[in-house]
């Protein structure tokens, strides 16, 4: 078969269970692609064939004994932030450009406990902080869409990948809409789950808050498939909860749109950057929504103009402690010849980290600073408070919020935005992050330069199967989440 790549993951562990084809031969031919195909792109960071072929071999001895589960022989990337035994986790930093982790994150375990096969790891900004994947140190990632453009951030190298057809699904991570809106960018589906849904362990920290592990795929369904995988209680995360998970496959139809209250804040709309062409599909696709039953009501969200100062102030705070780790001492990027311990850690962070990474040390480490705790950080926390509140509020009367998931379509690669316009960019995902609610892109279609664009949908605590199954009855009923991207039409 040539066009393995074509299938969705369900179609996948229907062709492995019915030896249509084995698991070794899917792997080829990804691995086979990824060589062909990724210099254009630059998605991967490592790729791991050796050890990719050896776990679909095991995969497929393990499905001839009887003893395999649905996703058995699946192949996945899986972002640099998450860390793999005896495999390189850069987090797309110097300072970690040669750590191998001695253990692997929880996701990446539960990953190889379903059977999935690792292909590699997958490029991001730097720590993942940023919108475009051109703050890694290994360069920039292109947008299979249009190869001068970036795919998003910080996990656009999962984005990517995926869009050029070089895994069937990927993971990502969300401290402020970095699954969500490389999803936009690249015309795939994306999955930010509540906060406390997916274990952190072995997922290096940027803000920890914050943070939360999700899917990307093409597809709804196909993110539920890794969701089955990702989701869970786990031991060793304090900040993970105990609560039973669903069956997110099982339950994609359980959710009709006839009946859905959707909610359209006023101010999402009428922000000054939105672009038109943006603003015009995800209205269309809200249009389609209800025409599939849905009830759209107008809603506020008073706190809007908020969101960006709150985000980028937590944020850095936590990144500069999380951060503080990376001292030259126990592990990562070491400065030569340091004449004595202050010079050490001087040089080590200054040549390790990059410019952005260290912005934002400097900004979260004065917001921390003894005399404008209060003032910075403190009002903050109060404000963030605020801005949850909004979102109960609006629960009340909705059942989802209706939003874009970025107000423009991907940036052209070297487009130089200012730290401040690269922030601005953020607005329509980082307060979910602040409430800790779940959120989901789905690709709703294409600006007049053909560029991906999408509509994300903010759920309530979680609300994850709904989320999911809302967006995968949307693409029973249209076709954008089946569109290719010319390169991912190739064949290796
Ligand atoms: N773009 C946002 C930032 O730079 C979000 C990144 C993320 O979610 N990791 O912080």
């Amino acid at each position: 078969m040539t066009d393995l790549h074509r299938l969705s993951v369900r179609e996948m562990t229907e062709g492995l269970a019915a030896a249509q084809f084995s698991s070794r031969e899917l792997t080829e031919h990804y691995l086979k692609r990824i060589e062909k195909i990724d210099a254009q792109v630059q998605s991967y960071v490592t790729v791991t064939p050796e050890l990719a072929l050896a776990e679909a071999d095991a995969a497929d001895a393990l499905r001839k004994a009887g003893g395999a589960a649905a996703l058995t022989g699946v192949p996945i990337a899986h972002k640099d932030i998450f860390c793999t035994h005896g495999i390189k986790t850069t987090a797309g930093s110097k300072m970690l450009d040669n750590f191998i982790s001695p253990y692997d994150a929880t996701v990446v375990a539960k990953g190889k406990v379903a059977g999935l096969v690792t292909l590699g790891k997958v490029n991001m900004d730097e720590f993942a902080m940023g919108s475009t994947s051109e703050s890694s140190y290994f360069g920039a990632t292109k947008n299979p869409w249009a190869l001068d453009h970036v795919p998003g951030g910080s996990s656009g190298g999962s984005a990517a990948a995926l869009a050029a057809d070089l895994a069937p699904f990927a993971t990502g991570t969300d401290t402020g809409g970095s699954i969500r809106q490389p999803a936009s960018f690249c015309g795939l589906t994306g999955l930010k789950p509540t906060y406390g849904r997916v274990s952190r362990f072995g997922m290096i920290a940027y803000a920890s808050s914050l943070d939360q592990g999700g899917p990307m795929a093409r597809s709804a369904e196909d993110c539920a498939y890794l969701m089955n995988v990702m989701a869970g209680h786990d031991a060793k995360d304090s900040t993970s909860v105990e609560k039973d998970v669903d069956n997110y496959v099982a339950n994609l139809n359980g959710t009709t749109v006839k009946g859905l209250r959707i909610g359209i804040p006023k101010q999402y709309f009428n922000v000054a950057g939105l672009d038109a062409d943006v603003k015009a599909r995800v209205e269309e696709s809200l249009k389609k929504l209800e025409d599939m039953g849905a009830i759209l009501v107008e809603i506020d969200l008073n706190m809007t103009e908020s969101y960006v100062p709150t985000y980028y102030l937590i944020a850095p705070a936590e990144a500069s402690s999380n951060l503080s780790r990376f001292d030259g001492v126990r592990y990562g990027y070491r400065a030569e010849n340091p004449v004595d311990l202050m010079d050490l850690y001087k040089r080590s962070r200054s040549e390790g980290f990059g410019p952005e990474v260290q912005r934002r040390i400097l900004i979260g480490t004065y917001a921390l600073s003894a005399g404008y705790y209060d003032a910075y950080y403190v009002k903050a926390q109060k404000v963030r408070r605020l801005i949850q509140q909004d979102f109960l509020k609006a629960f009340e009367s909705v059942d989802v919020i209706a939003a874009p998931s970025a107000p423009t379509t991907a940036y052209r690669i070297g487009a130089n935005l200012s730290p401040v316009e690269m922030y601005l960019g953020d607005i329509y995902t980082i307060a979910v992050n602040l409430a800790g609610l779940p959120a989901i892109n789905a690709p709703v279609g294409f600006d007049k330069d053909s560029l991906p664009v999408g509509l994300q949908l903010i759920g309530n605590y979680w609300s994850e199967s709904q989320l999911l199954s809302v967006v995968h009855q949307y693409q029973q009923a249209t076709d954008w989440h089946t569109k290719r991207a010319a390169i991912a039409e190739e064949n290796a």
